[in-house]
């Protein structure tokens, strides 16, 4: 189905509000397999709406339209959208009455405007909203659908969720997994399933990059549960075998996660110690819930002398091989083992710029150094991108490595 979005509010245009609504429903609409082919940005302007429509009535199946539903003289889209399919805009007392539940509850006075919202297009279907006053529309007009949604991001989030995309997907079963990997490239991945990604229709197989990590998503669309299921599986199957040595996880899982699981598994203890990344690996490892059980300690050593100090880091191998070598974030590494007695000790050590590079060692080259009981040893990077996308990255890293 052909699909398109028309976000109302002038607010957009004045680039006063990011449009975060166009980019979380193209989101969620790819994922139902719906194909949205036009965004549209319109002021609160009874006449510019109605072209913008009128356009998209043109050309598309699924329109959906978000904003313009409060209470206020500039709230116009349902006016707007009866006025253009010719339908009438009827009272419903259902709905009145949720909205004067809702002031009840907040112990507020409903105003007279909100009795606006209590009017709903004729023959279509009331989209409730849970904690809002402004109940979203589905209207069902020829063999088109125009869903009407509120402006505030968390409103239309969660109506879109629960009543919407039931609404969109009734006639079959969108199921996808993806399969999160790391330590190769997109196009090196992408080379090893070109087969697959080449002759896909269904399920269609999708590549995604961000910072280090390739995401593959397999999607499949079918009438029946079972189909679906066995659609995606086959296929996660096949490009297992191909890419399976860089696959950390399954959909929502990060790195960290899957680090903290192998941990909890074998019942190992972590520690950290920082000099580039400056508490970012500690920072994003607790945020896991329950972490506690793994995690033993962090510590930021960013000066040498603190990488003496608190990690016993020769100063005649700072003098040598420099703070960032693979000499010194082995020293790390070892230093805070034997300091915290865990199972499993990390080290960073970098240049995370923009200044400090030098030919032999230029923004973005970073140790990381491992020391277990067995053994220890250092893993070199050159890493793209700005300073933060550096320390994501050498973090990022830090778990894969904490992994092996
Ligand atoms: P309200 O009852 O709050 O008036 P509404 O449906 O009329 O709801 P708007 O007035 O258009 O919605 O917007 C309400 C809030 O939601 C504003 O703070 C606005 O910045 C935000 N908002 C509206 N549209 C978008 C959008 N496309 N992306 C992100 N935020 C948005
Ligand atoms: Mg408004």
């Amino acid at each position: 189905m052909k699909a398109e979005i028309i976000n109302v509010g002038t607010e957009l245009l004045l680039g006063s509000t990011l449009n975060t609504n166009a980019q979380f429903l193209s989101q969620r609409l790819a994922e139902l397999g719906e194909e949205v082919y036009f965004h549209t940005v319109v002021g609160d302007n009874r006449g510019r709406l109605k072209d913008a429509l009128n356009l998209a009535l043109k050309r598309s199946q699924l329109i959906i339209l978000t904003g313009g539903l409060g209470p206020t003289q500039d709230d116009l889209t349902k006016e707007v959208v009866c006025e253009t399919l010719n339908l009438k805009l009827n009272l419903n007392k259902e709905v009145l009455n949720e909205i004067k539940r809702y002031f009840n509850k907040l112990h507020r006075e409903m105003s007279e405007n909100n009795i606006k919202q209590a009017y709903i297009p004729e023959n279509s279907i009331v989209l409730k909203n849970d904690i809002g006053t402004a109940p979203g529309v589905l209207v069902n007009w020829n063999d088109k659908k125009i869903a009407i949604l509120p402006g505030p991001p968390n409103e239309m989030k969660t109506m879109f969720n629960k009543y919407l995309s039931p609404l969109i997907k009734e006639n079959y079963i969108i199921k996808s997994k993806t399969l999160k990997t790391i330590g190769i490239s997109e196009s090196t991945l992408e080379l090893m399933i070109k087969d697959f990604i080449d002759s896909q229709t269904n399920p269609t197989i999708a590549t995604y990059v961000k910072e280090g990590q390739v995401d593959v998503k397999i999607t499949a669309k079918e009438e029946n549960k079972e189909n679906s299921d066995d659609l995606i599986n086959d296929m996660v199957e096949k490009v297992e075998k191909r890419i399976g040595k860089y696959i950390y996880s399954y959909d929502d899982e990060t790195i960290e996660e899957a680090l903290y699981k192998i941990l909890k598994d074998r019942g190992f203890k972590i520690a950290f110690c920082e000099s580039c990344t400056g508490g970012l690996v500690s920072g994003r490892f607790t945020k896991i819930p329950g972490v506690s059980q793994v995690f033993d300690r962090g510590i930021v050593t960013y000066s040498n002398r603190a990488k003496v100090e608190e990690l016993n880091v020769k100063e005649d191998t700072l003098r040598k091989y420099g703070a960032v070598s693979e000499e010194t974030a082995i020293e790390m590494a070892e230093g805070l083992l034997k300091k915290s007695n865990v199972d499993i000790a990390l080290s960073t050590t970098g240049i995370a710029g923009p200044d400090g590079g030098s030919e032999e060692k230029p923004v973005g080259l970073v140790y990381i150094g491992v020391a277990t009981k067995e053994g220890s040893h250092a893993v070199k990077f050159t890493f793209p991108g700005n300073r933060i996308s550096i320390q994501n990255r050498t973090a990022t890293m830090v778990f894969d490595e904490g992994r092996k």
